[in-house]
């Protein structure tokens, strides 16, 4: 069972709860799992199979109780030959890998036994932090910006939660959330806070897990892809796998990259200048992209993710929207998987990786499927297929060229 909380960058420890180091930068649970109890399950059903290296217990009832064990689909080949796999975040109850970080954040302030929870988010982590709450004896806020799209707030609503639109800078609420805990016995768990980093390193160690232990498939992959926001999973993925490693449970790490969309891309551009710190982007340096769900210009966790990437070997890329629907397109049309387009960024830094050599045709790579496509219905995200329309006197014509070929 894991208490203390410690900094990635400086070591410092804290022995309560608490989000942020003196240091500024975010802080995460520091495991020290009895040994005797540390196994690699593979074909687990759930992240609770982790339990050890949690901050709490699994649930005894609720969706959190079930969350993880997500499938790890092999894809095949890529265009450079390489062998693609798929983890399919998007399987999860509210169809992100949020639901990892929701599941022990709802757990840990229910075994309180008293307060709130709360989130600063208008996607995925506001509807996966209303799920895992709901039936719980949880009040769950949800603070959006005033702008949210109307089917978003049924998406979210729809859990019961109290959705609270704010006025005001969006991009300042999540420090300002922080600044209510105390006064007001509400825990947040926003993208990078330590109860939700906990949940969402176990997506690294499901990965690890099932190469290790999974007939036919090498002991270790080469690298996993994954696309990158606050920097919040990826920095956990990280966590998790040398977690396993410190355990002597995996012999090495595979290379992380961190995939973003050009239009607001702070951590690669830190990546590229060879930046110490990840720097936000400015308001005008900040442009449109179909990955609304990676669009963060200030990563909270941004240069702790930076470093996961350059300590594992791997790198931090940007895609444009033109590469993004056209991995997208791809995934469903080659692989039957529906994607959000935030998750087609990984299929697009496949193809750059293996054109400028960096992933070689005989390496093992995963792709972080983070969120499934079927929420995501905007027009222009790209992938559908025009319909055919006939009378129905005229069906048989359809199938005219199907017969000549
Ligand atoms: C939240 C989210 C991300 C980014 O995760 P961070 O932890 O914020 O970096 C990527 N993909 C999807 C589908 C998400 O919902
Ligand atoms: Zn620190």
């Amino acid at each position: 069972m894991a208490e203390a909380l410690v900094c990635y960058r400086c070591g410092n420890q804290y022995p309560a709860v608490r989000q942020r180091c003196d240091c500024g930068e975010p802080l995460w649970y520091s495991t020290s799992p009895i040994e005797s109890s540390l196994s690699l399950d593979g074909v687990s059903r759930s992240m609770w199979a982790y339990a050890p290296w949690l901050p709490v217990d699994r649930p005894v009832r609720g969706i959190a109780a079930d969350v993880g064990g997500t499938p790890l689909h092999r894809l095949g080949a890529a265009s450079g030959g390489l062998t693609m796999y798929l983890k399919n975040e998007g399987l999860h109850p509210t169809g992100s890998f949020k639901d990892r970080g929701s599941a022990v954040g709802v757990t840990a302030v229910a075994d309180r036994g008293t307060g709130a929870i709360a989130t600063v988010s208008h996607g995925n982590m506001a509807m996966s932090t209303a799920a895992c709450a709901a039936g719980t004896p949880l009040d769950c806020y949800v603070f959006v910006p005033s702008d949210i799209p109307t089917e978003r707030i049924e998406q979210i609503g729809q859990f019961g939660a109290t959705i609270v639109r704010v006025e005001g800078p969006y991009g300042e609420l999540y420090e300002r959330s922080l600044e209510l805990e105390s006064d007001h016995n509400v825990t947040f768990v926003n993208s990078d806070s330590p109860l939700r980093t906990a949940g969402q390193k176990t997506t690294g160690m499901e990965i690890a897990s099932e190469f290790a232990t999974r007939p036919g498939l090498p002991s270790a992959s080469d690298a996993i892809v994954l696309p990158v926001s606050s920097g919040g999973h990826a920095s956990a993925t990280w966590k998790g796998l040398c977690e396993l490693r410190d355990a002597g449970l995996i012999e090495r790490i595979p290379r992380l990259y961190l995939v973003q969309a050009a239009a607001c891309a702070p951590i690669a551009r830190a990546y590229d200048r060879s930046e110490p710190t990840v720097t936000a982007f400015s308001p005008d340096e900040v442009g449109e992209t179909i990955a609304y769900s990676i669009a963060n210009a200030d990563p909270p966790s941004g240069t702790r993710a930076l470093t996961a990437a350059r300590k594992t070997e791997g790198a931090v890329l940007a895609v444009n929207d033109e590469e993004i629907r056209d991995a997208k397109t791809r995934l469903a049309r080659e692989f039957g998987i529906s994607v959000e387009s935030s998750c087609a960024t990984t299929l697009a830094a496949v193809d750059r990786l293996t054109e400028t050599g960096e992933l070689g045709t005989d390496e093992h790579v995963v792709l972080v499927g983070t969120g499934s496509g079927f929420k995501e219905l905007t027009a222009g995200s790209g992938g559908s297929t025009a319909p055919t329309d006939v009378s129905i006197d005229d069906i048989a014509s359809v199938f005219d060229d199907h017969e000549r070929s």
